[in-house]
């Protein structure tokens, strides 16, 4: 009797071993399908201005009748697509160091409005035709935190060049409201584009999300994955606000860590 159910118990262990083995392969396979995914977005992403580097250099190196305005302007094709190799390249590198919770954070007593007024510097164009026109709705004046200052000014850079990018109406506007909530402070980013399609909405924070109708404005698709990483790493959030008529992005961000 004793023996019967040593056995049984030991059957019981044996199959819940056996189900521990088949879910950790079932996870690797999964694992291992994603990491594949991956590694043919970022072929896909390199190839395609390495094509137009070695086109270019090779007509460079090979015509001899070129006029020098037609040199120039090749050379500056090779410039601006090396530029974008390296934004790819530093992108990737960034999120990585982030998802993997490697990131040196300096958290320090920081001004909200004076992160901001420093991103929407870094983040406006004077070249636009159109210049987006930026609203502030401030509910409270003051917002001092503890955080990292230059990892929340890159999040509001990102999503201020997000609205210069693909806002389309033909008086771009951007409203920026914070107010503060309890222990946090939100922070958000409406602007009066056309926003984005609601089955597409739980894609954009994903890696290399770049959106059908959007593919010619050139971003790689990393942009807002990685505000999700730093927003993670300083304890807060970056959300898509959806019915907001525009593109809406709420950030908030915790007052003290
Ligand atoms: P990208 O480098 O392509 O800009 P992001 O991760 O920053 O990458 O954004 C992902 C996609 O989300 C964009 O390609 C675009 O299709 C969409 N998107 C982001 N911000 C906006 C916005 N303000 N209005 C409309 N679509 C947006």
């Amino acid at each position: 009797m004793e023996y019967s159910s040593q056995l049984e118990a030991k059957s019981a262990e044996l199959g819940h071993t056996a189900k521990q083995l088949s879910e950790a392969n079932e996870k690797l396979t999964r694992l291992s399908v994603q990491k594949d995914a991956f590694l043919s977005q970022i072929s896909h992403e390199l190839r395609t201005p390495m094509t137009s580097i070695r086109a270019f250099s090779e007509i460079l190196r090979d015509m001899d009748a070129l006029t020098p305005a037609d040199q120039t302007r090749y050379a500056s094709i090779i410039h601006d697509e090396t530029l974008r190799l390296t934004r790819l390249l530093d992108d990737l590198l960034d999120l990585s160091v982030l998802e993997n919770g490697q990131v040196a954070l300096n958290m320090e007593p920081v001004n909200l409005h004076d992160v901001l007024n420093r991103a929407v510097s870094a983040a406006l164009a004077p070249q636009d035709d159109v210049p987006i026109r930026i609203l502030r709705n401030i509910v409270q004046e003051d917002v001092d935190l503890i955080s990292d200052g230059d990892r929340l000014s890159q999040v509001f850079i990102n999503l201020i060049s997000n609205a210069r990018k693909y806002c389309t109406a033909s008086d771009p506007v951007l409203e920026v409201a914070i107010q503060k909530q309890g222990n946090d402070v939100w922070i958000d980013f409406t602007d009066n584009g056309d926003g984005i399609p609601s089955h597409q909405q739980p894609l954009v924070f994903e890696k290399f999300a770049r959106l059908t109708d959007h593919a010619r404005a050139g971003g790689a698709g990393l942009g807002l994955a990685i505000c999700r990483e730093i927003m993670n790493n300083l304890g807060g959030s970056v959300a898509y606000l959806p019915e907001q008529g525009g593109a809406a992005f709420r950030v908030v961000v915790p007052l003290k860590s």
